[in-house]
């Protein structure tokens, strides 16, 4: 058995049956109160991207905001910027 020593986490595009890299992540910015985040619609490559924006779009039109929540507008991210940012994909209870 051989280690790949260039073996790396490769995020898939969200699009079903679409199995491309994701090179994209669709959010938007999310706030309540003191705290803001980044509100995550999902993954895209580069020829799912639209359609997954609009996709995106819809779902975050919908949006019930409660007291105090206030969003913008949902974008493309590029994936290897937001990669080791701080505190991108913190996990809390
Ligand atoms: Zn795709």
């Amino acid at each position: 058995m051989t280690m790949n020593p260039a073996f790396t986490y490769a995020p898939l595009c969200g699009a079903p049956g679409c199995e491309r890299p994701a090179r994209y992540r669709i959010a938007a910015p999310w706030s309540h109160h003191t705290s803001s985040e980044l509100k995550n619609y999902g993954l895209a490559c580069e020829q799912c991207l639209d359609e997954r924006l609009a996709l995106a779009r819809a779902r975050h039109a919908r949006l019930r905001l409660a007291d105090g929540e206030a969003v913008g507008e949902v974008s493309a991210y590029p994936l290897g910027r937001l990669e080791g940012a701080p505190g991108g994909e913190a996990s809390r209870p």
